[in-house]
């Protein structure tokens, strides 16, 4: 998830794109750049490195001009390299593009405008766009292209494109005018009489502007100068209709640091919120690479996942889905890889890492690349070294996190997990067809819950024990220990994760005012569910405190967290959020650092 900000009115572009990307800065960067129209010329700066660094290095404040575009870059499909870096341009240098998401379909588009004569200069999805663009002027065929003829070109192409996006076109031969489209990746308007603004997030123009439109999936943003006046209308790609008067218009009264976190308190709630989006995200980037590894996990005889903290709670749910075709993929801490590992060269191994460079799971990597291994890596660092060492990479797709706890990225694994379940059921002749349509309901089911948040709000906070005990049965008792993690996180409380059967071997004799308990039960299609409903039982008849998160009430408990009835399959989905933000209110009622805490780093790269 990168940063892109547009600018059209009288000050000098390249000031107000330096300093809104400083501002977007925080969502994370590895290369960035600027376009702007100066006299009818188009120029690109760009280069990789901090902002800081590249304007410097490639003086972007010696560019004149009124209208531009700026984009600091979180690589997704190439190398962190300069070609790579944002705005790309078509191939006669008249059009710059930049764009934060990932066009799925890239490969398609390259292949057939490589074919028409485009020379590509990027390894990037992104290049396809301009090009592209530039592919619909030509079919125009006069000698005289109006603004009108140059914006159906732009919607043409935009129909051509899958996946998501959001996007800023700046054309050197229409130089009044700056489009700005939105479709599943953020992008907002800031306005003011003489001048527009367009940016993935409002602190990237409040310096300049409090009054934003918000716009909607499909909107594209057509802002026009005409004297010194800057106006903007809104034509909806989906809808196919101007949708100008249907936009809400606000004025936003925060501070920059509040801009930065949405407006959320803190950048973990933010990044929950964002779950929905992220979702969609993952749920579409690395088609070819998941193929890929599916078709490996299917030859392989031993498949193993090896990750830590979160993203070995993931793995384990990888596991549960694996087993349900069949196949066993066992789950390991990667750090105990090197001991209990059988490896070799009939051996899988996938390493999941947020950064790409936790130290146990990169050591793991390498001594079973030394075996002669197959090695993958679930991902969101592209360059990271995990990504080096392994023959296989599939990013994630989630963007920065920059709360130290893991949430949106949890969510992100598990959606690329339960994507390489359904891709290798195909493989292996099964019918999908009923997980894979439930992949465009999860982000809905996922925004009832955190829409729903005012109730787990309450429950956390009715919550006074000292201890905690999170159960749940099958494929949530990942979720379970997941969600016992978060807790002691973040609120320092003592929590634990357990299968609910395994309680009465020992723990339960625990239970009394200061444990209570948390149940995620298992939808009540689920064979499990009576079974944990029992477990729930044991403890009420202890005088224990339990809070259930369930598709429906169940008498005995004392508080209840209602999420959706969904497939089993899909269920790892709903818990974890809702554990998320039990663990994110009470830290925050406990007055705890929430994005930062104590002893902790976002990054583990030590043994
Ligand atoms: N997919 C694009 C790239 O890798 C954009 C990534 C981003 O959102 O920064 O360049």
């Amino acid at each position: 998830m990168c940063g892109i900000i547009g600018y059209l009115g009288y000050r000098k572009a390249s000031e107000v794109l330096l300093k809104g990307l400083k501002r977007l800065e925080y969502r994370g960067y590895d290369s960035c750049g600027i376009g702007v129209v100066d006299n009818g010329n188009l120029i690109v700066k760009k280069g990789v490195g901090s902002i800081e660094e590249v304007s410097k290095s490639e003086n972007f404040l010696e560019v004149e001009g009124n209208i531009g575009i700026g984009h600091s870059r979180w690589a997704t499909h190439g190398g962190i390299t300069r070609e790579n870096a944002h705005p790309h341009t078509d191939c006669k240098g008249d059009l710059a593009v930049v764009h934060n998401g990932i066009i799925s379909n890239y490969r398609e588009l390259k292949e057939e405008l490589v074919k028409r004569g485009h020379i590509f200069k990027s390894q990037t999805d992104t290049e396809v766009v301009p090009h592209l663009i530039e592919e619909e002027i030509k079919r125009i065929n006069k000698p005289y292209i109006s603004q009108e003829d140059y914006i159906n070109a732009v919607k043409r192409a935009l129909k051509r494109l899958e996946g998501t996006y959001a996007l800023l076109i700046l054309n050197r031969n229409f130089p009044d005018l700056l489009l700005g489209v939105r479709n599943e990746n953020p992008l907002l308007l800031g306005v003011k009489e003489e001048e527009c603004f367009l940016g993935s997030d409002i602190s990237a123009f409040l310096e300049w502007t409090k009054d934003a439109v918000l716009l909607e999936e499909g909107d594209m943003v057509i802002l026009q100068r005409a004297g010194d006046r800057v106006s903007y209308s809104i034509y909806n790609i989906r809808e196919e209709r101007d949708v100008t008067n249907n936009r809400e218009k606000v004025t936003v009264n925060w501070d920059i640091e509040t801009a930065e976190k949405g407006g959320y308190e803190h950048f973990m709630l933010k990044e929950i919120m964002e779950e929905p989006e992220v979702i969609k995200n993952s749920a579409k980037v690395s088609k070819e690479e998941i193929e890929e590894l599916a078709k490996c996990i299917r030859d392989y005889s031993k498949v193993y996942i090896l990750g830590m903290g979160s993203s070995l709670h993931a793995g384990m749910v990888g596991e549960y889905w694996f087993s349900k075709l069949n196949k066993l993929v066992i789950p390991c801490d990667a750090s105990e890889f090197l001991v209990k590992g059988i490896v070799d060269e009939d051996t899988l191994v996938i390493g999941i890492t947020q950064s790409g460079e936790t130290y146990d799971t990169i050591r793991a990597l390498k001594y079973a690349k030394s075996k002669g291994a197959k090695t993958a890596t679930i991902v969101n660092v592209l360059g990271s070294t995990a990504t080096r060492i392994s023959d296989i990479t599939v990013m994630m797709g989630a963007g920065i996190e920059i709360s130290v706890c893991a949430t949106k990225t949890y969510l992100a694994q598990l959606m690329i997990l339960y994507r390489l379940f359904i891709e290798y059921g195909k493989i292996v002749n099964r019918d999908m067809n009923i997980f894979e349509r439930e992949i465009e309901k999860i982000p809905q089911y996922i925004q009832e819950i955190i829409g729903n948040r005012d109730n787990i709000k309450k429950v956390s906070e009715s919550l006074k024990a000292k201890n905690y005990l999170f159960i749940s049965k099958g494929i949530n008792l990942p979720n379970a220990l997941e969600g016992a993690l978060k807790f002691k996180e973040i609120t320092y409380l003592h929590a634990e994760g357990m299968s609910s059967g395994f309680l009465k071997h020992g723990t339960i004799s625990l239970i009394d005012e200061n444990m209570d308990t948390v149940a995620l039960v298992p939808p009540s299609s689920s064979d499990l569910f009576r079974s944990v409903v029992s477990n729930i039982e044991e403890i009420k008849a202890r005088e224990g405190k339990v809070v259930a998160i369930s598709p429906v009430d169940i008498e005995v408990v004392d508080h209840l967290i209602e999420i959706p009835e969904v497939l089993e399959e899909v269920s790892p989905f709903l818990y974890a959020p809702v554990c998320q933000l039990l663990a994110y209110y009470k830290a925050v009622e406990l007055g705890r650092d929430v994005d930062k805490p104590r002893g902790l780093a976002k990054s583990v790269t030590v043994e």
